[in-house]
């Protein structure tokens, strides 16, 4: 027999998109039914009257989530929450869940309690049903996935490739808190590592915390455009931070975006939190991830109806794709953007 070297690539090296698009290239679509498959905020699915959305995200200890800051009931409820954003990010609303767990034996039947109180109260909140899931146990930690439905009208879907040029980029609420809570909340556990007997000094930090532990989703925005009769051209939900997300609708759309640094959404509270950890705000809009945000693109002609939108910024342009992708300083300075967002396999 050869003594054949079997080949060894480490999945850093792809990255988590390069190594989605290499796992599922092949993944040649055989229903008619299947109108999006992967590659989109959720999966499109053609069931008659309606689409049928369809989206799955995985939270794992250790990398999504830290308990020794998290508590459980906030972790179920966020689980829930960025599936839900997915559907939001597609013009759709979320019906139903499914919710797996896999869990180590240091889970109680208490702990677990907790973590479905908070996956209840975001099925009430968000009138969404838990209809099923599967409950397994692991070696180590626990890990939580949670797979969205929804339903979309036919002619209201929005997916990432509809972004043309001279329409207008917008984002709802505002970016960078998270990723500004989470520093917080690490700087915090080194100090009590260190020093057990300190208390935590998380005063003044609530609304970044709270943008971390107790994330929502933008139903408000979905009705607000239903409301209005606005098809968003592209859409995305800002989970791995604002530039990772422009990458993905240029990419999808064949585009490229100008967007003005001073537009940018931050609060007043992530901004000084900013400066105080010595990170250009900016930097943690279009870096930090878990916002969950909606990104999107609208035609000129809706313009007039989305500066009525409530909590809504105007960011930027969409331009021809060799424009690139480029953040316009106040002195005008072009500056070209680049895709790092989150990848948890760096970690
Ligand atoms: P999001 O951040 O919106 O949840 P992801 O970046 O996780 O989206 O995924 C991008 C696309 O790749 C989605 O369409 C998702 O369904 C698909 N995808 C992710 N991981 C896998 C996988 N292991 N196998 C098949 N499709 C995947
Ligand atoms: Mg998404």
């Amino acid at each position: 027999m050869e003594n054949e070297e079997q080949k060894r690539t480490n999945v850093n090296d792809l990255g988590e998109f390069g190594l989605i698009d290499h796992l599922t290239f092949e993944a040649i679509i055989k229903q008619p039914s299947t109108i999006m498959g992967v590659g989109d905020d959720a999966a499109v699915i053609d069931t008659g009257d309606f689409f049928t959305l369809v989206s799955t995200d995985m939270l794992v200890e250790g990398i999504h989530f830290d308990l020794m800051y998290t508590p459980l009931k906030h972790l179920g409820y966020k689980a829930v929450i960025v599936n839900l954003s997915d559907i939001y990010a597609m013009n759709g609303v979320p019906t139903q869940i499914t919710v797996s767990i896999a869990m180590s034996n240091r889970f109680s039947v208490e702990a677990l309690e907790e973590l479905y109180s908070g996956i209840h109260l975001a099925c009430d909140l968000y009138n969404v049903d838990l209809v099923g899931g599967d409950t397994t146990s692991s070696q180590k930690g626990l890990i939580i996935s949670v797979t969205a439905l929804g339903q979309v009208d036919k002619a209201s879907v929005s997916y990432r490739r509809g972004a043309k040029e001279g329409d207008i980029v917008c984002v709802t609420g505002s970016l960078g808190g998270s990723y500004l809570g989470l520093q917080v909340l690490e700087r915090e556990k080194q100090i009590y590592r260190e020093h057990p007997e300190l208390q935590p000094e998380l005063t003044g930090h609530e609304y970044m915390i709270g943008r971390l532990l107790k994330p929502e989703a933008r139903r408000d925005a979905i009705a607000y455009f239903e409301s209005n009769n606005i098809v968003p051209t592209s859409m995305i939900d800002v989970s791995d931070g604002l530039s990772s997300e422009l990458f993905h609708l240029a990419k999808q759309s064949g585009v490229g975006f100008v967007i003005e640094e001073d537009m940018v959404p931050i609060h007043i509270d992530a901004k000084k939190l900013a400066i105080d950890f010595g990170i250009d705000p900016i930097t943690c809009a279009l870096h930090g991830g878990e916002d969950y945000e909606l990104l999107f693109t609208i035609a000129e002609k809706d313009l007039e109806a989305i500066r009525m939108m409530p909590d809504v910024a105007i960011i930027g342009e969409v331009v021809n794709r060799t424009g690139g992708l480029h953040l316009k300083t106040s002195s005008g300075n072009l500056h070209a953007l680049t895709a790092q967002g989150w990848t948890h396999f760096g970690q």
